[in-house]
């Protein structure tokens, strides 16, 4: 077990149906702790680099115009294990194949509005806080 750290966002959906509180309300009963939270709209620019990994595919253009189309919430998630630990919380990608009890399973719209983005490798972790947080924002 390792002390790690993950970028989690909340996904417009989600502020949409203002479940900011009930999503951290999961986040934290899991053992995840929010050592750095902001809310700010993504523009164009920013959602196709964040998503530049996805370009190829074919839900890519629907998926940057969704993540743009309200709010969204980025947090540092710190915990043991927390890369995978909020991988579990979150459940799986498409919410009809989430487990019970996860924010997918409980929140999500669709497979694309599944109201959560969460980092899926230590490497990921730390280049997607770099994205979004300086070193001053996060608050351990
Ligand atoms: P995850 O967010 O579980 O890591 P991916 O990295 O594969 O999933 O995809 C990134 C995001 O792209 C998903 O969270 C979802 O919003 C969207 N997405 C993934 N697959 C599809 C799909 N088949 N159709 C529409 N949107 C999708
Ligand atoms: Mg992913």
């Amino acid at each position: 077990m390792a002390l790690e750290r993950t970028l989690s966002i909340i996904k417009p959906d989600a502020t949409r149906r203002n479940l900011t509180g009930a999503i951290n309300a999961l986040l934290e009963a899991a053992g995840l702790r929010i050592i750095a939270q902001k809310r700010l709209r993504l523009s164009e620019a920013r959602a196709k680099e964040f998503y530049a990994v996805h370009k190829e595919r074919l839900f890519y253009s629907d998926l940057v115009k969704f993540m743009t189309s309200g709010p969204v919430v980025v947090q540092v998630l710190e915990g043991e294990d927390a890369v995978l630990l909020n991988r579990k919380v979150m459940g799986a990608t498409d919410p009809a194949l989430a487990v019970e009890g996860t924010i997918r399973k409980t929140f999500a719209e669709s497979i694309e509005a599944n109201s959560v983005h969460g980092s899926d490798s230590p490497d990921n972790a730390k280049i997607e806080i770099e994205f979004f947080f300086s070193q001053d924002e996060i608050v351990g």
